[in-house]
């Protein structure tokens, strides 16, 4: 039996003028998995996260998501096709309600598709409302966004993501800045998003994520280094090398 891959790159390499960030990495990531990407500080893992959601053009290869080859489209066009980021914290909007800022997000897609006839606000309110339930935000809906914890924004900024109904979630280092307290609900909560979509972390964090991931992929001067389930990883020399010469 053929496995499902959902996206995968072919020899991506990406360049910064004369600096190279990303030689000719290929990968394939397996439909319904938790994948993380993780390599040291400059490893190429934003770039590559990058490349993954459009942003960022390969400079040489091909990104292939469910089929269709995307290299070369424009980051919203990723978008459209089922692919969405975390994590940029400029998708919020500080003086509206957290409600309010899933709500946006949930017009902004409903619109596109023309998916409801007639959208009353109660339908988008009632979606919003399970939205925040789903991401353990429901109790704060009603607070401005400028106003959450940093964790709780980041967990607003999931069901913002998750707004789109995406067929992809891409995380850029999800847990960045937070308390460990933050960041045990926040794996918590990547976890439970994990179980009905197909989800790719970046993290730099080895520890963090080996408990979570089906499968971790590590990336080292721009390249490709190694590839396995969290125990093979965790057993690899190379891989043990890397992270000591930190
Ligand atoms: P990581 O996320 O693994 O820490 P990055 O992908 O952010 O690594 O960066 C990889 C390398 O590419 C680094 O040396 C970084 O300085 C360089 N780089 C990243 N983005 C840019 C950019 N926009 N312009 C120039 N160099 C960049
Ligand atoms: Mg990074």
């Amino acid at each position: 039996m053929s496995t499902d891959i959902i996206i995968e790159t072919h020899n991506v390499t990406r360049r910064f003028g004369a600096f190279t960030a990303l030689k000719n990495v290929s990968i394939q990531f397996e439909r319904g998995k938790l994948t993380s990407i993780i390599g040291p500080n400059g490893a190429g893992k934003s770039t590559y996260f990058n490349v993954l959601s459009g942003a960022f053009p390969p400079s040489e290869g091909r990104v292939v998501f469910q089929g269709k080859d995307l290299s070369g489209l424009k980051p919203h066009q990723f978008s459209h096709a089922g692919i969405s980021k975390s994590f940029q914290i400029t998708n919020i909007f500080p003086n509206f309600s957290t409600r309010q800022n899933v709500e946006i997000a949930l017009q902004a897609h409903v619109s596109r598709y023309n998916l409801w006839r007639r959208q009353s606000s109660l339908q988008l309110q009632d979606k919003a409302m399970e939205l925040l339930r789903t991401v353990g935000m429901e109790q704060h809906a009603r607070r401005l966004a400028r106003e959450l914890a940093h964790g709780q924004q980041r967990a607003l900024e999931i069901a913002i993501a998750l707004a789109s109904d995406p067929k992809l979630l891409l995380m850029d280092e999800p847990t960045a800045g937070m308390s460990p307290e933050e960041t045990r609900s926040m794996m918590d909560l990547i976890v439970q998003v994990a179980a009905a979509r197909t989800v790719i972390l970046v993290e730099h964090k080895m520890k963090m994520i080996m408990g979570i991931s089906d499968r971790i992929i590590v990336l080292h001067h721009g390249e490709f280094l190694a590839s396995g389930a969290p125990d093979d990883i965790r057993s690899n020399d190379e891989v043990k090398r890397v992270y000591l010469g930190q």
